[in-house]
């Protein structure tokens, strides 16, 4: 009964949006998506809003592209102004997927198809689609490297043979408590290191095991680098040893790595810095995964969900329905938004080369030189 809800539901939305639905024979240069980001100063979001730009201008539509420093209110006014100026559909990846109910509901009142892009926009039921990822595989992949890279599971991701004896010393780290992926990256990671965890495997060190502990407030690098900073002081000052670090995004795992370093690590897996997971695939990492310094992170073809977006905006501006492949999963708390879901791939440092070069995400030159 799930999937027929859902269903349901689907097709109650799209009814919902009518109103004032573009005209399906308008020239695309009469229409204008409004495009609204979170912030410049994560990697990804620079390529993901210079995609969606670039690909729906290719179409022929205006675009009005907005970054929001990682600041609520921010982003409000910027959406607000966009509906003032009338776009006709909006691709939102918010700050904090709860705060913009106002906004929706003066979208769904102008008519306005809303988009949630990488991230779910919650409480209300003016979300017409969602495009991702598939967040909680995220997280499993994030707990799988992090198993792999302290010998737990071997190469084929099953139990090693010659797994360490000891008990392995670990620290979880968690994003912004405001973004829904946070949640599904934390969990999708925990059900996977919870066996381990029980079975004396692994131990927290700190004891952090809840979420609220493990957080960072808007994803900050520093807020990261402090936490790791501390834990280092308070933990493990004594001879206590640390071996892995669950990190959920790239530049909190270089936060975290220089921490560890600066306290005497060791600069590389090698010499003794703990194993650190990662995501995003940002080129400062992927190339300290090349040289062996952060263990891992996980691939989200930012280029392959611009295209997802675009594909359900152009729906929209014609007068469509986007096709979604998955219609269970994203529960906003008032609908089950039609979702659009992409897999991701874990990267190591011996098939960085085949998923992100042969791909060509990045040039070998981009790895070399870290930029
Ligand atoms: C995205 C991640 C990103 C994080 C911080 C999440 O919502 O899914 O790719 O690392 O936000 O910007």
């Amino acid at each position: 009964t799930g999937v027929i809800l859902a269903f349901a539901l689907t097709a109650c939305e799209g009814e919902g949006a009518g109103s004032a639905d573009p005209d399906p024979d308008a020239d695309p240069s009469d229409l204008t998506a409004g495009v609204a980001m979170p912030t410049q100063t994560y990697e990804r979001w620079l390529n993901d809003g210079a995609a969606v730009e670039e690909g729906l201008e290719e179409l022929g539509y205006n675009v009005d592209l907005q970054y929001a420093d990682d600041d609520i209110p921010t982003q409000s006014q910027q959406i607000d102004q966009m509906i003032t100026q009338e776009v006709d559909v909006l691709i939102i990846a918010s700050i904090d997927g709860s705060a913009l109910t106002g906004q929706l509901d003066a979208a769904a009142d102008a008519g306005i198809p809303v988009i949630a892009y990488d991230r779910l926009l919650t409480n209300s039921e003016d979300v017409d689609f969602y495009v991702t990822f598939d967040n909680y595989e995220v997280g499993v992949n994030q707990a799988n490297a992090l198993l792999y890279g302290l010998g737990v599971l071997d190469e084929n991701f099953e139990e090693a043979q010659d797994a360490p004896e000891e008990t392995l010393n670990i620290e979880l780290f968690a994003g912004s408590l405001d973004d829904n992926n946070s949640h599904l990256f934390w969990e999708g990671a925990i059900d996977t290191l919870e066996p381990y965890i029980e079975d004396g495997t692994l131990e927290v060190t700190s004891g952090q095991t809840d979420i609220e502990q493990a957080a960072t407030q808007r994803w900050e690098q520093e807020t990261a680098q402090e936490r790791m900073e501390n834990l280092l002081t308070t933990h493990y000052s004594g001879d206590e040893e640390l071996h892995g670090v669950l990190a959920p995004a790239d530049p909190l795992s270089r936060g975290i790595i220089q921490a560890l370093q600066n306290d005497g690590w060791g600069d590389t897996i090698e010499d003794g810095l703990p194993v650190v997971t990662g995501q995003d695939a940002e080129i400062a990492s992927v190339s300290l995964i090349a040289d062996g310094v952060q263990h891992s992170t996980i691939f989200k073809d930012t280029r392959q969900l611009a295209d997802e977006a675009i594909v359900a905006a152009e729906a929209y501006l014609s007068g469509e329905e986007p096709e979604a492949n998955d219609t269970e999963t994203y529960d906003n708390g008032e609908i089950v938004v039609p979702s659009y879901l992409l897999d991701v791939e874990m990267v190591l440092e011996d098939n960085y080369e085949e998923i992100l070069i042969d791909s060509e995400y990045y040039t070998q030159e981009q790895v070399d030189s870290g930029q």
